[in-house]
């Protein structure tokens, strides 16, 4: 029988596999990328645990992020083997339409049953609507793809489109293909970005989910931006925020972690020295650091990733900062938008007509007398 199971807030590879008695060893084999990416387990992940008949472990299914996977498997002659192997998930074009009744999050939440679409879509709009002034009667729309692994909502959810009607004033976020989101009117909303942490010679391995390399033949991921700079360089933090770690961590060696505003987290790693320290309470551009090469690191470089809820993103997204879309990226986007709030639209029109039409608690409850 299949058995799902929840990573636990304090729980690392070892302690997992010295629960489930499983070699230690299978822990020790891992090569310096694999164990990077144990590292970034997101706490409350589940995973799935299948026993033989004498209750040993027969095979598990542990996701590392939205797109690997580790599969653990017993062999006839009893010893495990581990792959780092791509999640295998469904994608469900999904849309609702909701007028709010409740605190917004949890409207959203009733109607999607989908914990990780709530906190996105309030992200999604968090300069622009007020959420603690929404009231009962305003509308919202989303529409969106689902991810499906073993039959439940698993990762980001990807919007396509939604849009908040608050006090009758509509407004409005498409997702144009650069992977950032923008109004009706092509205009990014966002007020504020990230900065590029340290002045630095290349970028010598971008952000990647999922690749598969052709030489070691693996899927490989590589959750943040590496600036190739030489061993001393100046770390600024890349936005304001309070630093809540500094030391050492695991392959990342000597690594500082700064936590901001809007479920956002920053990471510097391989540093040198430490100029700030934990609780300290640093702004944009702020030095924090000086680079280096510690930890599993195969020169002077900078790593720098960028986390929202506990997910990696890329923070090539969120660096460079663009006012809107101009051009014909402009018109492909203008028409794109606009079949969407037709769409939108259609979506209200119909939503309003069944609430009209649905009977009152009075009427339901003569219905059943
Ligand atoms: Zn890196």
């Amino acid at each position: 029988m299949v058995e799902d199971r929840v990573w636990g807030s304090g729980d690392t590879f070892l302690s997992f596999l010295e629960k489930n008695k499983m070699p230690l060893d299978l822990y020790y084999k891992l090569d310096s990328e694999d164990e990077k990416l144990l590292m970034d387990i997101r706490m409350a992940t589940v995973y799935q645990l299948l026993r033989d008949k004498d209750g040993s472990v027969d095979q598990i299914l542990l996701p590392l992020s939205d797109e690997l996977e580790i599969q653990i498997v017993k062999q006839n002659d009893g010893n495990y083997s581990l792959k780092v192997i791509p999640v295998i998930y469904e994608i469900k074009k999904r849309s609702f339409a909701i007028t709010f009744e409740d605190i917004p999050s949890k409207d959203i939440l009733k109607k999607s049953e989908n914990f990780d679409l709530s906190i996105e879509v309030e992200q999604l709009f968090r300069k622009i609507v007020d959420f603690k002034k929404i009231q009962k009667g305003d509308h919202m729309v989303v529409f969106y793809e689902e991810k499906m692994r073993l039959g439940k909502p698993f990762g980001e959810q990807k919007i396509e489109a939604a849009m908040i009607e608050q006090h009758g004033k509509k407004h409005y976020q498409f997702l144009a293909l650069d992977g950032r989101y923008y109004n009706e009117k092509g205009k990014s909303t966002g007020k504020s970005s990230f900065i590029v942490p340290c002045n630095y010679k290349r970028i010598s391995s971008k952000f990647t989910n999922k690749r598969w390399h052709p030489i070691l033949h693996r899927y490989r991921a590589h959750h943040g931006i590496d600036y190739a700079t030489p061993t001393g360089t100046h770390i600024k933090a890349a936005y304001s925020g309070k630093v809540i770690f500094a030391g050492k961590k695991g392959g990342y060696g000597n690594a500082v972690v700064i936590k901001h505003s809007g479920g956002y987290r920053t990471i510097y790693a391989h540093l040198s020295k430490f100029k700030t320290h934990v609780g300290a309470k640093v702004k944009t551009g702020q030095l924090i650091a000086l680079s280096g090469n510690t930890g599993r690191s195969t020169g002077p470089h900078l790593h720098f990733g960028l986390s929202q809820n506990g997910r990696w993103i890329n923070p090539a997204l969120k660096i460079v900062f663009t006012k809107g879309l101009s051009g014909s990226k402009r018109r492909a986007f203008m028409q794109y938008s606009k079949i969407y709030r037709q769409k939108i639209e259609n979506m209200v029109k119909s939503h309003i007509k069944k609430m009209k039409n649905r009977p009152s608690l009075e009427e339901v409850d003569s219905l059943i007398k």
